[in-house]
């Protein structure tokens, strides 16, 4: 392949990475490229993944997207961070909000001042310093071009690759229906050339996509480029999916409940509810969880639930030869904080920034696959947090997640926060520092020990600073709409 100008760029699949994937390709790169997306009607989707996270927003403008033209089309709304119930104890609940708690100096974050608060019996809670966490319990929200608040969606996964596809077939990208049954490869190279259909057609490239959803058609089934297998770690591996009809106000947040082997979903859409829960097959069946489901939902279901099975884990090479796996195909790491979406798109801006127009592509999947690496071990560990810190006993399968054996970096983190209260973000973390300490505390982990940047205050000075930051914040919730409201106004959807 040395040498050999890359133009032709065949997409395999049309689930939301891959239409993600030929969004952003025909968007950034369009008159460079040769782009066609293969998607099988019969196959069809995974169907799940409606919860985003802030960096959406940001994808959404270098595709050129207006916000209020997705929502509205994807009868999304808005989603200011995830409530967790019943993850510390039974009937305990905290908030993770996308938003900054307090204000941070080049010494110390926040949460120092608050902890020496703690300390001489003042302080309130540390959400009580989040715009997003004050705004979320009182399900309010707005925005505008002032606004500092810092959102995400919720929207229906199907229309946004519904949207997706009918603004970027126009810009250039070729779709073909039909199921893919042969993958060709260069006999000595291994690279692979070409997608062969049912139907006989038979699809040339130059570097192909893989989207095929947790198939990996090419990259597992052709390449064989492995997997690490992270349940020992991550142990939920099923999921029943179902939608319900909308019921009550829309929140501003999703809520991950806890259950008795897993943790169940709700995601409140515009037209209906998206409902499901993940739970771990060596200790509940699926008719347990099922009826589990089914006994907690707050409004009728639309169909039955559909039955998914995965592994968390990640492929060993997302990129290998000339095949890059993009979305379920390139790994997958349970749903809990809605951070697939964000891989799909941090993955095609790393192949834009990384694509291999000539040369040898070996270099550069290295590096590619090193990055990726390396973003998934932090965003593991966050997940990994949830499970082990938690205090339940009621059943088995709590009780292993307290007692499970964590990655070293994990087992580092904790034991620092929990002596001294410090705790960081990674270069390749996509979690900030606020979102470490909304989990760690919310789950009860909290420091024996703090640094004294509150103290240079003294009590008083440093009571009214968190009394007058705190009732700011209240004043700012107290002027924004209802959620519901405000969506009314911002982005009615469209009829579907
Ligand atoms: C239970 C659960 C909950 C989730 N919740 C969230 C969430 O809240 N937030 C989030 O960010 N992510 C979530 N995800 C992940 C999210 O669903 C996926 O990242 C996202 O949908 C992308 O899927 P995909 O496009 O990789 O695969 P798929 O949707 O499975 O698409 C695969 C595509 O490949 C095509 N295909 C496969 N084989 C062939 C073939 N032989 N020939 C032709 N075409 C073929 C299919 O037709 C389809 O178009 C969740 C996942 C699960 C399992």
């Amino acid at each position: 392949m040395s040498r050999q100008v890359v133009k032709r760029v065949v997409i395999a699949g049309g689930g939301t990475a891959g239409w993600t994937a030929a969004a952003a390709l025909a968007q950034q790169l369009g008159p460079l490229l040769d782009i066609t997306l293969v998607e099988s009607d019969d196959i069809g989707t995974v169907g799940v993944g409606e919860s985003t996270i802030p960096t959406f927003r940001t994808f959404q403008v270098l595709l050129g997207l207006d916000e209020r033209e997705v929502m509205r089309a994807t009868q999304a709304t808005f989603k200011l961070g995830i409530g967790f119930e019943n993850w510390g104890r039974l009937g305990h609940r905290y908030f993770h909000a996308f938003g900054d708690i307090g204000k941070s100096t080049w010494m110390g974050d926040f949460h120092n001042m608050w902890l020496m608060a703690k300390a001489r019996g003042f302080g309130g809670e540390l959400g009580d310093y989040c715009l997003e966490h004050k705004a979320a319990e009182a399900g309010r929200f707005a925005t505008s071009d002032k606004s500092r608040i810092n959102y995400a969606f919720h929207l229906d996964s199907g229309l946004y690759s519904r949207f997706l596809r009918q603004k970027f077939e126009p810009k250039g990208v070729r779709r073909i229906e039909g199921r893919i049954e042969r993958v060709e490869q260069d006999g000595e190279s291994g690279y692979v050339t070409a997608l062969v259909l049912q139907n006989g057609t038979r699809i040339e490239g130059d570097l192909f996509v893989d989207c095929t959803g947790f198939r990996g058609l090419l990259i597992e089934q052709t390449l064989g480029a492995g997997y690490d297998d992270w349940r020992h770690w991550l142990p939920t591996d099923s999921a029943l999916a179902v939608q319900t009809e909308s019921s009550g106000p829309l929140l501003p947040y999703t809520r991950a409940i806890a259950r008795t082997a897993g943790w169940q979903w709700r995601i409140p859409l515009q037209h209906r509810v998206g409902n499901g829960i993940v739970f771990c097959s060596a200790h509940q069946t699926e008719d347990e969880a099922r009826a589990e489901l089914l006994s907690n939902l707050e409004s009728k279901p639309l169909f039955e639930p559909r039955l998914i099975r995965y592994v968390s884990g990640r492929r060993r090479k997302a990129w290998d030869k000339n095949v890059v796996a993009l979305g379920l195909a390139s790994g997958f790491l349970e749903p809990l904080e809605s951070t697939s979406i964000h891989l799909i798109q941090i993955g095609v801006m790393r192949l834009m920034q990384l694509f291999p127009f000539e040369g040898n592509f070996e270099a550069l999947a290295i590096r590619f696959n090193e990055q990726s690496h390396l973003e998934l071990e932090c965003i593991r560990d966050f997940l990994v947090l949830h499970y082990k810190l938690t205090e339940r006993e009621d059943a088995p399968f709590w009780r292993e997640c307290g007692a499970m054996a964590i990655p070293d970096s994990l087992a580092e983190r904790i034991d620092l926060f929990r002596e001294s209260g410090y705790t960081f973000r990674e270069p390749y973390d996509l979690f900030v520092v606020a979102s470490w300490l909304f989990v760690m505390v919310g789950q009860g982990l909290m420091p024996r020990h703090h640094h004294y940047m509150g103290a240079l205050l003294g009590d008083e000075r440093l009571r009214r600073a968190l009394e007058s930051l705190s009732s700011k914040i209240e004043q700012a919730v107290g002027r924004l709409p209802a959620h519901e409201d405000f969506l009314k106004d911002y982005c009615p959807a469209v009829d579907v």
